[in-house]
């Protein structure tokens, strides 16, 4: 299945461009909007499981909001791939990985358009994004699976001079400007793809390659940080976890690489699908 965010309502996505209104498919008793489908995720599913797709209609990408746009919590991990953390200039982690917040003003849809922070160095951050289905605290590896309610895209968008500075890393800060946390195209139940633990996650800026991997290769897997994180935190449905990114961001490289206006950002994932960040300039009062 494949959920999705129209203009604030929740729809089954049928091929790539057609939806259906939950709302008005299940005579009102879900949605219209994505929250409280998320906190009633097991009853969704079991209607969205025998919900025809008759009735889908047309639409644009490009008025898709993210998949679960109200979480009470983001989380992102930092250096969860080895050849990330190495050229960031740390050892691979061999117990939990960084973990810290992405603030919700940050987030948004799969298609738009984001301002660059005057003086800032901007950078991407392909990442595979878990969306939480289940109030859940302390959950077993073996069990954690069960409380996804599927994967989206995501980019963990990072202004390096915010985040870099100060006595201690403000990552929260760096990674949380307006648009800096575009999800989408919409959620997929695991259900959909070949192998949940192994797709192939890109990002291009403009028509370069510049980050190519495997999720395969992170060195904490989605049910292992679900499993960490749970030893401290409560997940709640709609929460998202950025699971980190492989290498080939821009303050890695010699010499370094930063967006600049003007330029295009496409984040994608087999079996999900495509984000594309289009950046302006701030503009100076
Ligand atoms: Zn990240």
């Amino acid at each position: 299945m494949r959920l999705a965010n129209l203009s604030g309502r929740a729809v089954l996505v049928a091929g790539d461009a057609e939806a259906l209104d939950v709302h008005k498919a299940s005579d009102g008793r879900f949605g219209p909007e994505l929250r409280g489908i998320y906190d009633n995720w097991t009853d969704f599913v079991g209607w969205a499981g025998q919900a025809g797709l008759d009735g889908a209609e047309p639409f644009d990408v490009a008025d898709l909001g993210a998949p679960s746009p109200e979480p009470r919590q983001i989380f992102a991990i930092g250096l969860n791939y080895s050849a990330h953390a190495a050229e960031s200039g740390f050892e691979a982690p061999t117990d939990l990985p960084p973990v810290f917040p992405k603030f919700q003003s940050s987030l948004s849809g799969p298609v738009t358009e984001v301002v660059l922070p005057a003086g800032g160095n901007t950078d991407w951050e392909v990442e595979l994004v878990a969306v939480i289905g289940r109030e859940v605290t302390r959950v077993a590896e073996a069990d954690a699976w069960d409380v996804v309610a599927g994967l989206t895209v995501g980019n963990d968008i990072s202004e390096r001079v915010v985040q870099l500075r100060g006595p201690a890393p403000q990552f929260g800060l760096g990674k949380s400007f307006p648009g800096f946390s575009p999800t989408g195209p919409w959620l997929v139940t695991t259900d959909e793809l070949d192998d949940r633990d192994n797709l192939t996650l890109t990002c291009t800026l403009d028509d370069e390659v510049v980050q190519d991997g495997r999720t395969s290769e992170l060195i904490m897997s989605v049910p292992r940080l679900i499993a960490e994180l749970t030893k401290v935190v409560t997940l709640y449905p709609g929460d998202l976890i950025f699971t980190g990114t492989p290498a080939g961001v821009g303050v890695g490289r010699e010499p370094q690489l930063f967006v600049a206006a003007g330029q295009t950002l496409v984040s994608s994932i087999e079996g999900i699908g495509e984000l594309r960040q289009t950046f302006v300039p701030e503009e100076t009062p």
